[in-house]
C-alpha cells in the first residue's frame, strides 16, 4: 500500500492504493484514483514560475508550461527556465521556450507586462 495527498483539488483527500491491484480508497471523487495511479506508475507536476527579461521596468515576468511533465524532469526544466532571458515584448500566451527537454510542451508567457513598458 502506498499513501498520497490527492493534490488535484484544494479538498486534499490522503489517498491508499494497492500497488498489485491499483485500488484506491480514501477518494472523494474520479479525480482522486487517476491521481494516485498516475502517482505510482509516472507522476506529473505543473510548473508555474517567472523568468528573467532584459528590460529594467520588468525584470521578471511569469511564465507557466502548457500541460503537465513528468516529475523527474521538473528540475531540468527550472534549469532551461532560469538560463532564459526574454529580450523581446511578449505578451499573455506567448511561447517563451518551444518544446522544453523535447517534452511536447511550451513555456509560455502568463502576463502581458511586458507590452507596457518602454
Ligand atoms: S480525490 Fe477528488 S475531492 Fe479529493 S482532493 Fe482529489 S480531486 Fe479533490
Amino acid at each position: 500500500m502506498k499513501n498520497f495527498t490527492c493534490i488535484v483539488c484544494p479538498n486534499g483527500c490522503n489517498l491508499c492504493i494497492d500497488e498489485s491491484s491499483l485500488e484506491v480508497t480514501g477518494n472523494t471523487c474520479k479525480r482522486g484514483i487517476d491521481f494516485a495511479k498516475n502517482e505510482l506508475t509516472h507522476p506529473m507536476r505543473t510548473i508555474a514560475t517567472t523568468v528573467r527579461t532584459s528590460f529594467k521596468e520588468c525584470p521578471v515576468i511569469s511564465v507557466r508550461v502548457t500541460s503537465d511533465i513528468p516529475k523527474e524532469k521538473i528540475f531540468d526544466c527550472m534549469k532551461e527556465i532560469n538560463k532564459t532571458v526574454v529580450s523581446k515584448k511578449v505578451k499573455c500566451g506567448d511561447v517563451i521556450i518551444k518544446n522544453i527537454l523535447g517534452l511536447g510542451v511550451d513555456v509560455i508567457a502568463t502576463t502581458s507586462r511586458l507590452m507596457e513598458v518602454k
